[in-house]
């Protein structure tokens, strides 16, 4: 067993990969990936696999939205209806083909199931700081909303870009800009609106430690983009990580409270 000074690796050990512990998921999908069957991918499943790891509220944009945009939006928002609590969505910003004042109308109107933006460069082929997506931007930095950006090297300079222009909304970086660890970490420094997510980071060992090391554990947040990858097997790394429980439980569930409970009053 690794770590076996960790209370909370070992009490997972010895329930078989359950924890005790909340956890707050700040980067999940939902629904099947265009021709891809998603095992796990519809709420119900979600939702198993949600409880069994104590995953109290996972905060998703849809596959749909990734890949065609907005149009599903309001059967998502039904869902979010159907699971008080347990779902919040990121409204998809699908950049050349939005409608920025429908998409607000629909985000005010159901303001409740919303807790901000997703950017996907890498689907849109829209980089975060083009003008396409200012109108977005503004608004999250008007209402300090939180935007998840998929970020992955060779992103940095666009997302760096964003940060310099708004101070308000806050903008959680998904996979770490993945392999550039050190430079996340010193965004994480130098941004106080900066919050680097742990999906595709836990797979590298050393990588959490590395970051941990410059930017402490304040402001990392928990994620695995579920159904794609398993909450047993990240929370496990999390718990194999060398850092300490109490970094853990901030990480799992302490630094994203911080975050949600002014607008996410059914936590
Ligand atoms: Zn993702």
């Amino acid at each position: 067993m690794i770590n076996k000074e960790s209370n909370m690796a070992i009490e997972y050990v010895k329930e078989g990969g359950v924890s005790k512990y909340k956890v707050l998921d700040f980067h999940a999908h939902m629904g099947n990936l265009v021709n891809a069957y998603m095992p796990f991918g519809s709420p119900e499943k979600m939702l198993y696999l949600m409880d069994r790891s104590n995953v109290r509220c996972a905060l998703f944009s849809s596959h749909h939205d990734l890949t065609v945009g907005n149009r599903f939006i309001l059967d998502e928002i039904e869902i979010c209806k159907k699971h008080p609590g347990r779902f919040k969505l990121y409204m998809t910003v699908f950049s050349r083909h939005c409608d920025f004042k429908e998409d607000i109308k629909i985000f005010e109107k159901y303001r409740e199931h919303f807790v901000g933006f997703k950017l996907h460069p890498s689907y849109s082929g829209i980089m975060p700081d083009h003008s396409l997506n200012r109108p977005y931007l503004e608004y999250a930095d008007a209402h300090g909303l939180l935007v998840l950006g998929h970020t992955w090297s060779g992103l940095e300079t666009p997302y760096e870009n964003v940060l310099k222009k708004y101070k308000n909304l806050k903008l959680i970086g998904g996979h770490c800009f993945y392999d550039n660890w050190r430079f996340t970490a010193n965004l994480a420094l130098n941004y106080e609106n900066f919050y680097p997510e742990l999906t595709a980071v836990l797979f590298k060992r050393g990588a959490l430690e590395e970051m941990v090391s410059i930017c402490g554990a304040n402001k990392i947040l928990f994620g695995c983009d579920m159904p794609w990858f398993s909450y047993t097997y990240y929370i496990g790394a999390l718990l194999s990580a060398e850092i300490t429980d109490q970094q853990r439980e901030d990480i799992l569930w302490n630094n994203g409270y911080v975050l949600l409970k002014d607008q996410v009053r059914d936590l």
